[in-house]
């Protein structure tokens, strides 16, 4: 016997990943019945989230916007987007109902980690500077009336309680921002204030959401749009709403009679399936305790979900044998694009998952291992492609619950973006599923989920186009 014996069982004939790998199976499982409970929690937060502000989870932020896009708009408007790891500027030439888009450019940055966490006057001066270096170049096709200021719409896709269609207070970071002084504040105020930094004279015409730009942007083109979801960095989901059916509103109702809701969905929490590895990212992230569904679903986070399932595998599993991989231990090494990449592979000896586990991790992988890593991958997915569309579902039955049966007996479009949806094959295919497991086939084919790539850009164009200050008609 001795304790030579029974480190080599440990290492090599007992231990194995199997329990583990099938524990993680059996937590992260969205069978119907578990997404019909969160699809049903949700809608019912979203009520809650109507009738007084912190009533839910979902915020059920205001957007002040009172008139969705006709096509009838018409000049020369900009817009700026800061999301979660791009920032990007555009301008957009409209021409009305005949014309449309005239032409369009846009410029995107990346924007610097050390941006991302530094103070509020750097990361907005960032972004001034960008914009004025942009506005400069305005030219050919793009032309303002004479003496004209020009208008942006301005797409901040972060939680923000809006306190009219161009103002809005930050409520917190998401999407691992931690930017100093900026909570609390206009971010309108703080965007002004840094382009007069920058002696830039433009006038933010409206602050939206991204989601709410995405809808925006699509229902331009088609009226039957009614929801507009992000699933990329973070996520998100807005959608159009009677003025009638929101208490908290008391009076201030436009002429429409409708709305957007910003969801901010990311927040909700209820009956989701949890694992180990969640909580404990969770507790390590920089807003505990926060955003969970966006933890469970979005991009930002499956790669690193993953890589702890991996880290437990090889500590207590042997998955890559008897070392555990240094790097493996090091929070968000293992991206989504990479778990994107390796889901991808379809080869018989797993090449690309051998080389990407390598580049990323430093890991040699036998064939054996690389299938209980695409294993790994493909649960996580799974699970967050399956709950996303549980919400979708949730307010597609709001809306339609309210209606007395109007949406699910016509078409209804869900304009969808984000990279994370656009990019990831078996993550959209999970959605899917889900979308149609929950609404049955027959409802199911009445809904369309559109990918509208950037559409959040035009759409904020076209919201500061509905509330220029300016005359219309040239
Ligand atoms: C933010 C939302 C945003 C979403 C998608 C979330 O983290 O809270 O405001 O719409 O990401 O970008
Ligand atoms: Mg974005």
């Amino acid at each position: 016997g001795g304790p030579r014996f029974t480190m080599a069982v440990r290492s090599n004939v007992n231990v194995s990943v199997a329990p583990i790998l099938t524990k993680l199976q059996k937590e992260c499982a969205a069978p119907l019945p578990v997404l019909r409970n969160v699809a049903d929690a949700m809608t019912a937060d979203m009520r809650a989230g109507l009738v007084v502000d912190g009533g839910g989870e979902l915020k059920m932020i205001l957007s002040y916007i009172d008139a969705l896009p006709t096509g009838n708009e018409r000049g020369l408007f900009y817009a700026l987007d800061l999301g979660g790891t791009n920032f990007r500027v555009l301008r957009v030439q409209l021409g009305g109902q005949e014309e449309r888009v005239q032409a369009t450019e846009f410029e995107q940055v990346s924007i610097p980690q050390e941006l991302m966490r530094g103070t509020s006057e750097e990361l907005f001066d960032f972004i001034a500077t960008g914009l004025a270096k942009f506005a400069e170049k305005e030219a050919g096709k793009f032309h303002l009336p004479q003496g004209r200021q020009r208008e942006i719409g301005f797409t901040f896709s972060f939680p923000v309680k809006q306190t009219s269609i161009d103002s809005g207070i930050l409520i917190k970071w998401t999407k691992g921002f931690s930017v100093s002084g900026t909570p609390g504040k206009d971010v309108v105020a703080c965007l002004n204030e840094a382009m007069e930094r920058q002696g830039l004279d433009m006038r933010v015409s409206a602050l939206v959401n991204d989601t709410v730009g995405t809808l925006a942007g699509a229902r331009y083109w088609d009226e039957d749009v009614m929801v507009a979801v992000i699933l990329g960095t973070g996520t998100n989901a807005c959608y159009v709403e009677q003025m009638d059916a929101i208490p908290k509103l008391q009076g201030n109702k436009s002429p429409s009679g409708r709305t957007i809701i910003n969801t901010e969905w990311g927040a909700f929490s209820k009956g989701l399936p949890l694992t180990e590895f969640d909580i404990d990212m969770d507790a390590a992230s920089i807003n505990p305790g926060e955003q969970i569904y966006e933890k469970t679903i979005s991009g930002m986070y499956l790669g690193e979900i993953v890589r702890r399932v991996l880290l437990k595998m090889a500590e207590e599993g042997a998955l890559f044998g008897n070392s555990v991989p240094e790097k493996l231990s090091m929070p968000f090494v293992l991206r989504t694009p990479h778990i994107c990449a390796m889901q991808q592979d379809y080869s018989e000896d797993l090449q690309a998952v051998g080389s990407t586990l390598y580049d990323v991790a430093g890991v040699e992988s036998s064939l054996k291992a690389r299938k209980v890593v695409i294993e790994v991958c493909d649960t996580i997915v799974k699970r967050g492609g399956r709950l996303a569309g549980a919400g979708i579902v949730s307010i597609l039955q709001k809306i339609d619950e309210d209606s007395n049966g109007a949406i699910f007996g016509k078409r209804t479009v869900v304009a969808m973006d984000g990279g994370l949806y656009e990019n990831y094959t078996q993550y959209r295919r999970y959605v899917h599923e889900a979308v149609t497991e929950l609404l049955g086939t027959e409802i199911s084919k009445n809904v369309v989920i559109e990918h509208t790539k950037d559409g959040s850009g035009i759409g904020a164009a076209l919201l500061a186009s509905a509330n220029s200050k300016f005359d219309h008609d040239y």
